[in-house]
């Protein structure tokens, strides 16, 4: 079975083909290093995440570029606002932090490196080659001081965004990065120098910088040197910087640019859009400051389905430390059991067990392959999860150890999409000393019986614990067991 996307650019549900057998090239809009990125980014290169961790699950050779966005007119403005005179140096000096922050963060959420980061400020001899073909097919044209692209001489031009061209004037130009979808124009290439900054380069025609949109083109070209098969970003990118890539890749090369556009849809906060002035404003930071775990964050950052809005609760975010709690839970019993090859175990039916798990690899990879489905790959997991807790349940915890490879197997594969299991002690980072598997099961047990509305069971667990000596602590990152001081 092959994967299926929504192709924006299609406006439907493709069946993906790649363009060299099993190798796929993806370029995911990086992030713009001007401030720290807040978990709206994250969620969409969470989202780029989880396509390139589906497609290695199925075997492809993935070939990933995330661009770092070191010039533009934000980075330029904040830099300005800090030197008077800035240079080049004074920009790289403004954007390293926010880039060594970028990488901390996608670290801790446990994001997969891609193969090539390239930072527009290191690729613009690039970029000018695009400019002058651009030039010499008169595609572009200089005026007041920079160079723009006509977009009447583009016939495809909002093929991708579909937005309404019957008002598009010729030679109206837009000199700024990003503008409104009402506000269609000529966008500008390269920028013409102003006279109180001193970053900028020399081209055939004018010396200044490179705009926005050129510089994702020019850095795809550099890296692929022709189409690509995916190209991913928020839906705030299909116009116009989307749109423009295409324009400029198309008319310079005369060849498809991409052949899948997938975007990702916008992360809500309690159902309204993050702002600053609503204070539903998060980055990273802010969440982990509050005692909240980073595997929290990325489970709930993808369990959501990539064209549908995230509400980002603080109240979800709770119930998700539960959830990896859960897992946590099971995966660490199994890891603890000591299988034996004892008579017991030997009456285990490994064949069964075997097939069993094949089936839950296989619907796991086919909810990816239809769009991505992480939900239903997810309730796959959690199915695995009930089936493994099962087993160990009725083997009375002695299993042989074939069927503990198979099941912990299992759980490896599926992690090779949510990435959290290598964090799996960390519940009892605190309390490490002596808290055995047994004591997590029925914790686990208890915050079942609590989700259900048990209460009476969930209170005699709780006594259980105590009489064994832990004490339960609620947290809004899970439940944590502590030993009680006799
Ligand atoms: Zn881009």
């Amino acid at each position: 079975m092959s994967f299926y996307f929504y192709n924006t650019y299609t406006k439907k549900i493709d069946e993906f083909i790649p363009i060299c057998d099993n190798k796929v090239s993806i370029y995911s809009c990086g992030p713009t290093v001007y401030n720290l990125a807040h978990i709206g980014n994250f969620r969409s290169y969470i989202f780029s995440d989880v396509l390139r961790r589906s497609l290695k699950l199925a075997g492809y050779d993935v070939e990933h570029v995330m661009n770092i966005t070191d010039v533009d007119d934000k980075t330029i403005k904040n830099t300005c606002e800090k030197n008077p005179n800035p240079c080049l140096d004074d920009l790289r000096a403004y954007t390293k932090p926010f880039i060594d922050d970028f990488f901390a963060d996608m670290n801790i959420l446990g994001i997969d490196k891609v193969e090539h980061y390239p930072k527009a400020t290191e690729t613009i001899e690039p970029m000018k080659e695009m400019l002058n073909l651009l030039l010499d097919k008169e595609y572009a044209y200089y005026k007041d001081d920079s160079v723009y692209f006509s977009i009447n001489k583009f016939k495809n031009y909002g093929n991708l965004s579909g937005i309404d061209l019957s008002s598009v004037k010729t030679g109206l130009r837009y000199n700024t990065d990003e503008y409104d979808k009402d506000d269609i124009r000529d966008f500008v290439l390269w920028k013409g120098e102003k006279e109180s900054e001193k970053i900028a380069w020399e081209t055939s025609i004018c010396k200044g910088r490179p705009g926005w949109h050129l510089e994702c083109s020019a850095m795809i070209r550099n890296i692929f040197h022709g189409t690509i098969d995916i190209h991913t970003g928020g839906v705030d990118l299909i116009f116009p910087h989307h749109e423009n890539e295409i324009a400029q890749s198309e008319a310079a090369y005369g060849e498809k640019f991409v052949k899948y556009w997938i975007h990702c849809e916008h992360l809500l906060v309690d159902g309204k859009k993050m702002s600053k002035s609503l204070g539903n404003f998060y980055t990273l930071r802010d969440i982990l400051d509050m005692g909240f775990d980073a595997d929290a964050v990325r489970y709930l950052l993808l369990s959501v389905h990539y064209r549908q809005k995230l509400n980002f609760t603080l109240e979800g975010l709770k119930q998700t430390s539960q959830t990896i709690i859960r897992i946590y839970n099971s995966y660490n019993r199994l890891a603890d059991i000591n299988a034996s090859n004892s008579n017991e175990a030997k009456e285990e039916n490994i064949n069964e067990i075997m097939s069993k798990a094949d089936i839950f690899k296989k619907d796991f990879l086919d909810a990816l392959k239809d769009d991505l489905n992480v939900s239903k790959a997810l309730s796959v997991f959690h199915e695995a999860i009930r089936f493994t807790n099962q087993f160990l349940d009725e083997k009375k915890n002695i299993i042989s150890s074939k069927s503990k490879e198979i099941l912990t197997d299992l759980f490896h594969y599926m992690d090779k999409l949510t990435n959290i299991l290598k964090n799996s002690r960390k519940i009892t980072a605190n309390d490490k000393d002596d808290i055995d598997t047994e004591l997590m099961t029925l914790l686990d047990k208890r915050n079942e019986a609590r989700k259900s509305k048990n209460y009476a069971e969930a209170d005699k667990i709780r006594k259980t614990l105590e009489e064994k000596g832990y004490k339960i602590l609620d947290s809004p990152t899970g439940s944590k067991l502590q030993k009680i001081n006799l």
